[in-house]
């Protein structure tokens, strides 16, 4: 059967001389993996659209097992996250998440997730903070539902909060004595975490925010991802690295045109 998906490549890796094998994260189907043969050759016609974090239209030939592409046409090249270290660390960060979580059949929501997220990227948008709403949003692919529209405790929805890992989610000043390793919250991070979770990326606009507070939040969902779900990606190390280099950070952060 031959079908024609809308896709974006979460990782390609070579196989044998001239072929490659292809993870496509699709709208309509969910993770597919797919042969491209030739594709390792540059004069293929298939060896633009197999680069990791392309979207575009894939035509793939199944039967039963691994499925054949047989042509693809891009939809978007990506190609400010091909080109720019930071853009990239933080697109491969995204795109390995993705691999991890979701798996065959369709999964419109991380679909919508990830595109929302390589675009937002692509167009220079902080790639620190839509990696965090990637974090947020994925969440519950992992198992955990996070409590964040009230206390995860006794249900109030006013007072101060906490962020507490064993209730998973927020708690309430009353219920603050119920785990002795609570994070405290402000007002301001509050919504943010709220914001991160709820809304849609492409509605947030240019957001700024404080490299604190980011690192603060990137605090708490990653250790709901180290501790509670088992999960460390190769490349959040390679993000880590980077945030020691700050003279490879400091050019795009002053976004400066590399044309
Ligand atoms: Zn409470």
């Amino acid at each position: 059967m031959l079908n024609k998906w809308e896709g974006i490549v979460l990782k390609s890796r070579a196989y044998g001389e001239s072929n490659k094998i292809v993870t496509l994260m699709t709208k309509e189907a969910g993770k597919v993996t797919v042969m491209a043969r030739g594709a390792k050759k540059p004069t293929s016609r298939l060896a633009g659209v197999t680069q990791t974090f392309m979207h575009g239209m894939y035509m793939v030939q199944r039967t039963s097992g691994m499925g054949t592409l047989q042509q693809g046409e891009h939809l978007a090249s990506m190609r400010h996250i091909q080109t720019d270290i930071v853009a990239t660390a933080y697109a491969s960060y995204i795109v390995e998440l993705v691999d991890r979580l979701v798996d065959e059949g369709p999964e419109p929501f991380a679909f919508d997730v990830l595109l929302q997220a390589l675009n937002a990227i692509e167009e220079e948008y902080d790639p620190e903070a839509i990696s965090l709403f990637v974090d947020w949003k994925l969440l519950p692919y992992t198992g955990v539902q996070p409590i964040l529209n009230a206390c995860a405790s006794c249900g109030s929805f006013d007072g101060e909060f906490a962020f507490s890992f064993s209730q998973g989610g927020f708690l309430c000043h009353r219920c603050f004595h119920q785990d002795p390793y609570i994070i405290r919250l402000s007002p301001t991070q509050l919504k943010l975490i709220r914001m991160f979770y709820n809304v849609p990326i492409d509605q947030i606009g240019k957001l700024e925010l404080k490299k604190g507070t980011k690192q603060f939040i990137k605090k708490i969902v990653t250790t709901i991802y180290e501790e509670q779900t088992g999960i460390r990606l190769k490349s959040r190390s390679f993000i880590e690295q980077l945030e020691r280099t700050p003279i490879l950070t400091r050019r795009t952060t002053n976004e400066e045109s590399t044309d």
